[in-house]
């Protein structure tokens, strides 16, 4: 196996979004399909996951296109994760209209050998319970990243603190940060989530940029200046898909949030995977030289 290999799993669905000024429906989306995109421009993604006998073949040509192993990507008769979430007008709140499960309601994968040995893996947003499963047959994890939402804080958050415990990268946006630990303060929150087991703790910052909790360093990383917002859905899956990618390759953590920040950044500029998904790798590259400037500044 090569050595920049790395395991996703997460959602691959298909979403519905509200904007202020705009609406689509049923497109491409899913955590694992934003992380995917995103960390397969540098890196040979194995995606673990599920899909129905509705998904669109054009979704499945992209999935195709960036990854290197689809061994464990099973479809099955049922309806496609569905999930629809509507934005208001500073994109700071985000309400979720419906999330239908779907063909993930029984999903228990059984990984290949191959995808077994793969030693960075990224536990992209999906039920703790099946982050846990995946991981658990993962034998030689050299890297484990996580990513969550508020939804599993509330809902599964001894299973969700089992999963943190065996991992190495924490990803956490700064409102679920105060939801899990209920503090307010970054530092307090990084030391809180550090003391579950991860040594490294990313709190995402939104349009404030990320901090990363390193052992006993932070540090701080800014965000490319983005004109014009159209759809910030799946930003957070293509920054975790970037440190994944970094980590993969041997990079350090600082430039695995640097990745994960230039990702982010045309993430955001389109509906849905549209930017992400045409980006080139000059463009990711441009953008990680700028944010390259702003760390701890
Ligand atoms: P983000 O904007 O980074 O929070 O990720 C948005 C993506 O997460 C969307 O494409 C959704 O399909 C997916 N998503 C939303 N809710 C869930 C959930 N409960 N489990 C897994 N994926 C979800």
């Amino acid at each position: 196996m090569n050595n920049n290999n790395t395991l996703i799993v997460g959602s691959i669905g298909l979403d519905t979004i509200e904007t202020v000024s705009d609406r689509k429906e049923s497109i491409l989306g899913g955590s694992a399909t934003y992380a995917t995109i995103a960390a397969g421009k540098s890196a040979s993604v194995h995606l673990v996951g599920i899909i129905g006998d509705d998904f669109p073949i054009n979704g499945m040509k992209i999935l195709e296109e960036a990854t290197v192993d689809l061994s464990n990507l099973d479809q099955k008769e049922g309806k496609t994760f569905i999930w629809g979430g509507r934005y208001a007008e500073d994109w700071d709140n985000r309400e979720t209209l419906f999330t239908e499960l779907g063909v993930f309601n029984d999903f228990n994968p059984i990984l290949t050998d191959k995808n077994k040995e793969v030693p960075v893996i990224f536990l992209a947003n999906i039920h703790p319970l099946l982050q846990l499963s995946v991981l658990n047959q993962c034998n030689k994890r050299k890297y484990v990243i996580i990513d969550t939402m508020n939804l599993w804080i509330d809902t599964e958050r001894e299973k969700l603190k089992e999963v943190i415990s065996s991992c190495d990268v924490l990803l956490i946006n700064e409102f679920e940060a105060e939801q899990f630990t209920r503090r307010k303060d970054h530092d307090d929150q990084g030391t809180v989530l550090q003391s579950l087991g991860p040594q490294n703790i990313i709190i995402k910052c939104g349009s404030k940029g990320a901090k990363l909790y390193s052992g006993h360093r932070v540090d701080t990383v800014g965000v490319f200046p983005v004109k014009n917002v159209i759809d910030p859905t799946g930003a957070g899956d293509a920054f975790g898909g970037g440190v994944a990618s970094s980590l993969a390759n041997g990079e350090t953590m600082i430039e695995s949030i640097i990745n994960g920040a230039a990702l982010a950044s045309l993430t955001i500029e389109g509906f849905g995977i549209d930017t992400i998904y045409n980006a080139s790798i000059n463009e990711v590259e441009k953008r990680k030289e700028h944010l390259r400037t702003t760390l701890n500044s």
